[in-house]
């Protein structure tokens, strides 16, 4: 009953959001990246730097207090690896008591029963779990949900603490077998599962030297993969990216310029690094010269004034599956419905 209340004033919470962000242009939802490390080295990750500080639990506070006063409405856990963030379970209580929605994004290599009842203890709403094959190999060590104690432990924290869980999923141009194994998995868990394509880092000097992007000379393979996701989809698997996310693969690779990033809309997140600045995008390592405690109404007009010149330069290198879904369910508003109710129903 108290999780229902809970619950029930954070959904409120969240629609005050809206209309604010609707009226006056406020971010409805941000993310913190309390670190930038990671106990992880996955090869086409170049998103963490393990010689960065982390947030203080007190900084941690100060921004929930800002938030609350922008009237976000849902902040997101983000890194390098959140969950090696000692105060996450704090920092996710405190965002309860203030009824500010939250959601998780994890490695998973710290999940166990006793992490997840916590996380649940704490009122997390959304953990999402990156899962990107069966077992390690060189490319990703991102396996944990076929650990055979975490399937129960996630089951019971849906029932007892609502906390309901996703899987996020990585495709990249060897491991589409795994890939069918995870989408089998998730229909038998009945676990909404979200796929990407792998791109290349903006910053070529980043890049790995292993194969694993597609490219033009891909296109039979792509095919193949496309149409086994959109009858997967078909048939009821819960897949929650958009059919056209799939299907525009081939304009992506083909380098056409078919969807405009939401970063610098009243749509787009503004990132918390845990220095307290504003990161442009999660797929860089900036700092920009603004302070997240500093931001009002006319700072934010300037800064996102600053994230439309970035994406200008961005936009055609990148095809991140949570900035696309964003673009495409801002213009497709029924479509936004519907999964709103798949995801209430389904979770
Ligand atoms: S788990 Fe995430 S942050 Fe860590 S190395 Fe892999 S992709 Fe990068
Ligand atoms: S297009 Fe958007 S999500 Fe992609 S790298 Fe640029 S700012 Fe980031």
């Amino acid at each position: 009953m108290e999780r229902t209340l809970e619950r029930l004033a954070k959904f409120r919470n969240l629609s005050e959001a809206y209309l604010s962000s609707y009226r006056h242009g406020t971010p409805a939802f941000i993310r913190v990246l309390p670190t930038d490390r990671c106990n992880l080295k996955c090869a086409y990750c170049w998103q963490h730097n393990n010689a960065s500080a982390d947030m203080t639990i007190d900084s941690f506070r100060a921004y929930l207090k800002k938030a609350k006063e922008l009237h976000v409405g849902l902040i997101t856990f983000l890194g390098g690896e959140p969950m090696i963030w000692s105060p996450l379970c704090e920092a996710l209580a405190l965002c309860t008591e203030r009824h500010v929605m939250t959601d998780l994004t994890t490695n998973g290599t710290l999940l166990t029963s006793a992490t997840v009842e916590e996380l649940g203890r704490s009122g997390l709403d959304y953990l999402n779990i990156s899962v990107d094959g069966t077992t390690a190999n060189e490319v990703t060590c991102k396996n944990s949900i076929f650990r055979s104690d975490l399937m129960g432990a996630l089951k019971e924290a849906r029932t007892k603490h609502h906390m309901h869980t996703r899987i996020n999923s990585v495709i990249y141009n060897n491991n589409y077998e795994a890939i069918q194994t995870l989408m089998e998995f998730s229909r038998k868990w009945d676990m909404q599962l979200s796929l990407w394509f792998i791109v290349p880092p903006l910053d070529p000097a980043q890049r790995p030297d292993k194969d694993i992007y597609f490219s033009v000379a891909d296109e039979p393979l792509l095919r193949d993969i496309v149409s086994d996701i959109l009858e997967k989809k078909q048939a009821g698997y819960p897949i929650i990216d958009p059919d056209s996310y799939f299907e525009n693969i081939f304009r992506f690779i083909r380098r056409e310029k078919f969807w405009d990033c939401n970063y610098p809309t009243r749509y787009g997140w503004i990132n918390v690094t845990p220095t307290g600045r504003i990161r442009s995008c999660t797929k860089k390592m900036d700092e920009l010269d603004f302070r997240f405690l500093d931001l009002d109404l006319e700072s934010l007009g300037r800064l996102r004034s600053i994230l439309k010149e970035k994406v200008r330069t961005c936009n055609i290198d990148c095809y991140s599956n949570c900035a696309y879904d964003s673009y495409f369910y801002t213009h497709n508003k029924g479509e936004l419905i519907k999964k709103v109710l798949r995801r209430l129903k389904v979770t």
